[in-house]
This record gives structure tokens, sequence and C-alpha cells, in this order.
């Protein structure tokens, strides 16, 4: 069954939905669970697939309410142990499991094909058997396993977050007790990315401010985007001063939260910047982007951001591939280079969480935390009732990335954002 890819943030709402109806419908079953490429958080979902745990004897009721609940348009298929129904948004697949066997249920249909296929392996040097959503004995003898937590253990492995298991290298890092502590949701102090009503933003500043402050963010970074970018609405050069305005009024107003005036200006063709640098200084931090390859190749595009990097005002690239994910790959870069670049002048790169980029993402993330580039964490947020989803999204890609809390600027105070954007701009004063 090889469908279309669905972006992650579409395959997410319709999960949600279809989790939110059946608990409405009271479908005899505890929570629904994501499966697959969904609960890894892959940036594009191959099908949206869910568990269901119920004791045997219920099964049936809950694969036939499921199927009864009113988003169904029509039964794809219908086995003992799950069902395939066509809805409205997307097909939906539901997997049913008796609570002693949830764990391993929930191993086997999530874990990418080579990450399961490992774990077989290893589950047989261990003297047992992982197969179709159990875990048994070579007798026969199933193992109880009501958790996911219990099916490590019982292969005698460290748990393995749902994100690492692509079937890399994760089986062996987990053996040898060397997992990270994966970033969390928790571990984010500030989003240094959103965008207002002054660019291509739905919501005001203030209701940008008050939104991250409700989420208990100690800082945000209003960053819209520059006057030449490839936005359907964009800052004018000749605003910023009204816009910085808005900004120290809102900052004697609104207490609690720092509120950065930023910038996410784009990077032109010859690799310098939409502002001048009389422009530019007068923001809290400059975020730098390419939203439009302008038929430039590997090299160009590459090049492009290393000169980007160089400005001494340049303080982060945001979402570097811009790519679309089930949509587009986005651009080929020399990411190598680009982690040189980053490190040599003190500038991070960002995993972008909003559904329409999702980059840095899984490899490259992990390749650029390894390198020692500093990562931030954005929602690239452009309406204020999404930035925890989006945050959330943007933790989900650095999760793939084996990024930990001590990776990334925004886990810190403000303070330390201060003194990143001014390191770099200093180091420039010192050199001249
Ligand atoms: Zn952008
Ligand atoms: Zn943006």
């Amino acid at each position: 069954m090889n469908g279309p890819r669905i972006p992650l943030g579409r395959s997410h709402l319709l999960a949600s939905n279809v989790m939110r109806e059946a608990r409405r419908a009271g479908l005899p079953a505890d929570n629904l669970t994501p499966l697959g490429s969904l609960r890894r958080c892959a940036a594009d979902v191959g099908d949206v697939s869910l568990l269901a745990v119920a004791p045997p004897a219920a099964h049936g009721e809950v694969l036939d309410g499921f199927l009864a609940l009113p988003f169904v348009t029509a039964v794809l298929a219908r086995l003992p142990s799950f069902v395939e129904a066509a809805t409205d948004r997307g097909r939906v697949r539901l997997h049913v499991s008796a609570p002693e066997d949830a764990g391993a249920a929930l191993v086997w249909h999530t874990g990418a094909r080579r990450h399961t296929e490992q774990l077989q392996a290893w589950a047989t040097k261990t003297g047992l058997v992982l197969r179709d959503g159990l875990l048994s004995r070579p007798n026969g003898a199933l193992v109880s396993t009501p958790d996911e937590e219990e099916v490590y253990r019982q292969l005698r492995l460290p748990f393995i977050p749902p994100e690492l298991r692509e079937g890399l290298d994760e089986i062996d890092v987990a053996a040898r007790g060397a997992l990270p502590t994966l970033i969390s949701r928790a571990d984010i102090r500030g989003d240094l990315h959103m965008h207002s009503t002054w660019s291509d933003g739905r919501d005001s500043i203030q209701h940008m401010v008050l939104a991250a402050k409700q989420l208990g963010y100690e800082y945000v970074a209003i960053t819209d985007h520059s006057e030449r970018s490839y936005a359907s609405r964009k800052l004018l050069a000749l605003e910023i001063p009204i816009q910085r305005e808005e900004i120290d009024m809102l900052r004697s107003r609104i207490s609690g939260i720092e509120i950065l005036h930023g910038i996410e200006v784009e990077i032109m063709p010859d690799g310098s910047l939409d502002f001048d640098d009389s422009q530019l200084e007068q923001f809290d931090i400059v975020l730098a982007s390419l939203h439009d390859d302008r038929g430039d190749d590997r090299a160009r595009l590459t090049e492009r951001y290393v000169r980007a990097m160089r400005h001494p005002l340049v303080n982060v690239i945001t979402h570097p591939a811009n790519r679309s994910p089930a949509l587009s790959p986005g651009y080929d870069l020399d990411y190598d280079r680009l982690f040189d670049a980053a490190v040599q002048t003190g500038t991070a790169m960002e995993v972008d969480g909003a559904p329409g980029h999702l980059d840095m993402d899984g490899v490259v993330a992990r390749a650029a935390a390894e390198a020692g580039v500093p990562i931030v964490i954005d929602s690239d947020c452009h309406r204020a009732d999404a930035l925890d989803r989006q945050m959330r999204f943007g933790i989900g890609m650095a999760r793939r990335g084996w990024i930990q809390a001590g990776h990334v600027l925004n886990t810190r105070g403000v303070d330390a954002v201060r003194t990143f954007v001014a390191r770099k701009r200093g180091a420039e004063r010192g050199a001249r």
C-alpha cells in the first residue's frame, strides 16, 4: 500500500480529528495512539494509522465502531486485527491489540521497517521472537508487554524514543548505553521566529506576544519578512522604525516576557542582504533566509548562504533547504560547508517547525549538532493559535536529529541569546 506521502501537518490534523471523534463516540478502547511515521514525527507520512487497545473480546466491537464513525466515507479493509477506512481527508487505518500485547504492537507498528527488522534480529539474539506485533519465546509462549518500556527491557535495551526508530545506528548506540537525552518541549524558553500582520502573519504583534506568554515563554522574537522577500506581504524598510515604536509600547504594557525586535531578511542572489547594515543593526536579532532559488545550483545556493553567514549582523539561517514536505525536497546544499561556516562565524542554524518547512530534519539536523553548529528551534508561526503546535513539530524534527537541550540556543535565557548576537557583532568590530 504505497499511496502518496502526506505532509506531517495534514496527517497530524487528520489523526487528531479521528481521535477526537472516536472519543466522542465512546469507542470501547483506551486512547488511540498514532503509529508509524506519524508517531516518529517524519516530515511526510505514508499512511495515518492508529492503535486501539482493548480486551480481545471487544476487538470486533472496536473495529466496527470505528468504521461506523461519521467521518468514514468507505470501508477499504476489514480484518480481525485492523481496518482501513476512507475519510474526506484521507485514509486511516486502525489496528487493535490486547492490553498485554500493547507494548509489542506499538513497537511493531511505530518503527521504520529497517528498525523493526534490526530489532527482530536483535530479539533472536536474546532468545525471543518479535513478529506481527507480538513478543514471544521460541516455543510460542507470549511474553506480556503492557508498554513499550517492557519490550525494550525484555530485549535488554534501554527505551529507544520513537523519533529515533529509523533503522540507522540507534540499536547499536542503545546497546552501548549511549543514547542521548533528547530535547523536549519543556526545555524551550523562547521562540525566535514568528510573523505578525506587519508581513504575512495573521495576528498582531500583541496577539502573538500574549499567546507566547501564555505558553510560558520567557522571550519571543518578532521576525517579519524583509521588503524584497518572497512573501505575500512584507515589512518595508520605512516601516522599521514604526514597528519598533509598536514593540517599545508593548514592552511597557506587557510584563513577564521579553520582546526581541527581529527580522527575517532575504538573502539576495549575490549573497548580500535585503536591508542594509544601518537598518539591520537596529534589530535585536537577524534571521536570514532564502525563499527562492532563482535557478541557482548547489554551489551557488551554498555560496549565498555562506556569504550571509559571514555577515556580522546575521545570527540565524532559517529553514536552509526551504523544502516543502511531501511536495518538494528543497535545495541541494553542501551541508558540510554550511556547518563549517556556521561554526566559524558563530551563526546558528534553524530547525523550523512550520508544517510547510520542517527543516532541518533528521540526518541533516544530527550532522549539524555533531559539527558543533548552534541550533535554534522555532515555530516560524504566522498565527498565534499555532505557536505551540508548530514548536512541537520543531521539537519532533530536532529529536529525529538526536538533538539535546545543550545544542539549542533557545533552551537558554534571553541574556544568552543577546550575548550570542553581541559576540558576533563584537567579533567583527574587534577585527576591524
Ligand atoms: Zn521563511
Ligand atoms: Zn518565517
